[in-house]
């Protein structure tokens, strides 16, 4: 797809590495008063003062992380973003900087990386970010890309996996699955396309879980949201590998048990219909399917009253003593031990 040979893109060789990263940077401004100096000198200045700094940073690489024949290069760049941010929102952090370092193949045009470098701007405006520096060189096939996202938080404010106690509420942001879901539609049509290149998908009915593939957004708002119903959860984590994964993450850390109920599992009807169609189970889709960048955390039951019936924000379960382990209480009653299957589980089914 991006094997442009087409006379009217311009091949990275015709630039050389310092006017290609000029080029991609020209319009970056700074807009966080605690990014004191950006690109352009061998390193960045930041000043957060007495704030507590944070740093989560990610590897994406082509055709393990990331399909270029069905991820738009400027989506890429939009999503490369957003796992990052999303990690530092799980610390009730607000992301500050970025910085972006990218290893790429002569396969790829200025126009092509023009494209990737729209969606990494995009990021930067929508929650206020500015990207700072980087690296750029070239990779022998492929593209390489890797974020890294700092923020800040009050020291008092920092939320880890460590922190729940027996009986608080184990509570989720939005709603599962429908990234894995949205995966599954592209997969089919991606292989629907390489049979007959001529066809043409109504992709219409699939929009919502696509959108949730190709274009998720971090959770700012929720973090607002806490700090607006004066909530510091006591254990947080973004829901990246699957619901499954990350409790028993918050398990490891907190040393607790959770028990969640299937009933109280929130789904996008638009999930249900793939799932039937697709005929597979849609509670393991939202267990084991991963990257809905949603935000999983525990808050003390006296915090009840603040969230009940929030639109936004569902209870799933509770923490439960070490021993009792990781359950999933279907609506049967019965009860099933969470496993961290990870995407592999759906390789053979
Ligand atoms: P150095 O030789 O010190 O590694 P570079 O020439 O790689 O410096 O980078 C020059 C400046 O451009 C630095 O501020 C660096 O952070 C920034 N930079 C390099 N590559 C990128 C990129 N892909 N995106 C954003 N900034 C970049
Ligand atoms: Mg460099």
């Amino acid at each position: 797809m991006f094997e442009d040979k087409n006379p009217s893109k311009t091949s990275l060789s015709d630039l050389g590495e310092f006017a290609l990263i000029d080029h991609l940077t020209k319009s970056i401004k700074l807009q966080n008063e605690s990014s004191i100096l950006g690109i352009g000198d061998d390193a960045a200045i930041l000043s957060h003062s007495e704030n507590k700094t944070l740093v989560s940073t990610d590897l994406l690489i082509e055709g393990i992380h990331f399909d270029l024949s069905y991820m738009p290069l400027k989506h890429l760049g939009y999503k490369a973003v957003m796992v990052n941010l999303s990690d530092l929102y799980a610390m009730n952090a607000t992301p500050t900087q970025i910085t972006v370092s990218l290893a790429v193949s002569n396969r790829f045009t200025l126009e092509a990386l023009e494209e990737l470098y729209a969606g990494i701007e995009l990021a930067c405006k929508n929650y206020k970010v500015d990207l700072i520096g980087g690296d750029t060189t070239s990779s022998t096939s492929g593209l390489l890309l890797s974020v890294t996202a700092l923020g800040m938080a009050s020291g008092n404010q920092v939320v880890k996996r460590s922190g729940a106690q027996e009986n608080d509420l184990l509570v989720v942001s939005g709603d599962l699955g429908a990234a894995y879901a949205g995966l599954q539609v592209l997969e089919r049509e991606k292989a629907v396309f390489k049979a007959n290149p001529n066809s043409q998908p109504d992709l219409s009915p699939y929009s919502y879980s696509i959108e949730r593939q190709l274009k998720p957004e971090a959770r700012k708002d929720i973090i607002e949201l806490l700090e607006e119903l004066n909530i510091v959860p006591t254990s947080m984590i973004d829901i990246s590998d699957g619901l499954s994964s990350e409790i028993l993450h918050l398990s490891k850390s907190s040393e607790v048990g959770f028990h969640i109920f299937e009933d109280k599992l929130p789904l996008d009807p638009e999930v249900n219909l793939i799932c039937e169609e697709f005929k597979f189970n849609s509670t393991t889709a939202v267990l084991n399917g991963g990257e809905d960048y949603e935000l999983l955390f525990t808050i003390a039951q006296k915090d009840f009253e603040k969230i009940k019936n929030h639109p936004l924000l569902s209870v799933i379960g509770h923490v439960v003593e070490k021993n009792a382990g990781c359950q999933l209480i279907t609506g049967l009653g019965h009860q099933i031990e969470l496993t961290a299957q990870g995407w592999q589980s759906f390789e053979n089914k």
